[in-house]
């Protein structure tokens, strides 16, 4: 699916690699998280502390790892990559703490799928910085006390409310990532394109940054789809509008970054729910999908737009979807 947030196992090339912004300078948009930060990693740096832990949240592909690479490079200090599932038993966060220097990050991706173990071994090293481990069974277990470097944990999850209250309480900084606006993925666009050496005109990135859903990482992943289009093609030497459009046609993206599942998704709430309300797990299942994958890449997006709304007893298309399919709220 072109236009989902997510990774979709995709290898991080080194062109992936290359497009990712690497300090707070060249990262664009995420304006007023970015001045907190900057003013907080600027105080750890003179008081030659660790930074405080940090907890970023918002939807897939806004930018969260690039984010913690960047503070980490900002701080001047190493970082360990890992993700929630990655750590399954708690001796596989003990050899991660391990491994870190003195105020070095730890990023956990996906942080709300910890195991319940592992997190409760995280709330005494982000507090006081130990773990006590128990060694031995039965009478002869005892625990070790075992100190850690201060550390920063860089927390990124899509789903805020999944986490814990005594984890989302030990993070210091809570900065919440939000879609870009179209002239900030413009900007995106064109770095992107400058680093990819694709030729683009000013309403070719404009046109991509239109039907990105306000994730630099669709737009990125739009760049390069388009950006073979426009090579293979006899009558195009850059990326401007009309070839946009047509690889975007192709793709079957809409002019608001809608693809065929959300179509479905909004029709199937027209066709069947009069336009709802309608439960989150009923509209899943009807269009063959998980309820997480619903929430969590569909529905903030169809929200943000203003396609559909929540209410007390589920969800409802609103005017604007229907007007969007051209679909008359009577002739349902
Ligand atoms: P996930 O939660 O799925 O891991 P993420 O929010 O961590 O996603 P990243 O992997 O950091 O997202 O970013 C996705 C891509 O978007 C990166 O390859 C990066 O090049 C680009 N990107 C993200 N944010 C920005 C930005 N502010 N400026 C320029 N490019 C960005």
């Amino acid at each position: 699916r072109i236009v989902a947030g997510d990774k979709q196992d995709e290898a991080e090339t080194s062109i992936e690699q290359s497009l990712r912004p690497s300090s707070l300078s060249t990262y664009i948009g995420q304006a007023a998280l970015k001045r907190e930060l900057s003013v907080y990693i600027r105080a750890a740096k003179k008081r030659e502390e660790a930074l405080d832990h940090v907890l970023l949240y918002g939807p897939p592909g806004l930018g969260k790892t690039t984010l913690a690479m960047i503070i980490a490079s900002e701080m001047q200090v190493g970082i360990k990559t890992t993700s929630g599932p990655a750590i399954e038993k708690t001796g596989d966060l003990v050899a991660l703490l391990n491994e870190l220097n003195p105020g070095d990050v730890l990023f956990i991706d996906e942080i709300h799928r910890l195991p319940k173990v592992v997190e409760e071994m995280l709330y005494s090293a982000m507090e006081d910085f130990f773990i006590d481990i128990v060694v031995g069974q039965g009478p002869t277990a005892h625990p070790i006390h075992f100190p850690l470097p201060p550390f920063t944990l860089i927390g990124a999850t899509t789903r805020a409310g999944l986490l814990s209250a005594p984890l989302r309480d030990r993070f210091g900084i809570v900065g919440h990532m939000a879609y870009y606006n179209t002239a900030e993925l413009e900007q995106i666009v064109k770095r992107s394109a400058g680093i990819l050496n694709s030729p683009i005109q000013e309403e070719g990135a404009h046109e991509i940054a239109l039907r990105s859903r306000g994730t630099p990482r669709i737009a990125n992943r739009l760049l390069k789809r388009i950006r073979d289009f426009a090579e293979v093609s006899e009558h195009h030497d850059s990326i401007d509008r009309s070839i946009v459009q047509q690889a975007l046609k192709m793709l079957q993206v809409d002019d608001e970054g809608l693809d065929q599942t959300d179509i479905k998704l909004l029709k199937t709430m027209i066709k069947f729910y009069n336009g709802g309300p309608v439960g989150l797990n009923t509209l899943a299942a009807n269009i063959g999908e998980e309820t997480d994958t619903v929430a969590e890449m569909y529905e903030p997006f169809l929200l943000q737009k203003g396609f559909i709304k929540r209410t007390a007893r589920g969800r409802m298309v609103t005017s604007l979807a229907y007007e969007h399919l051209g679909i008359s709220p009577d002739k349902k």
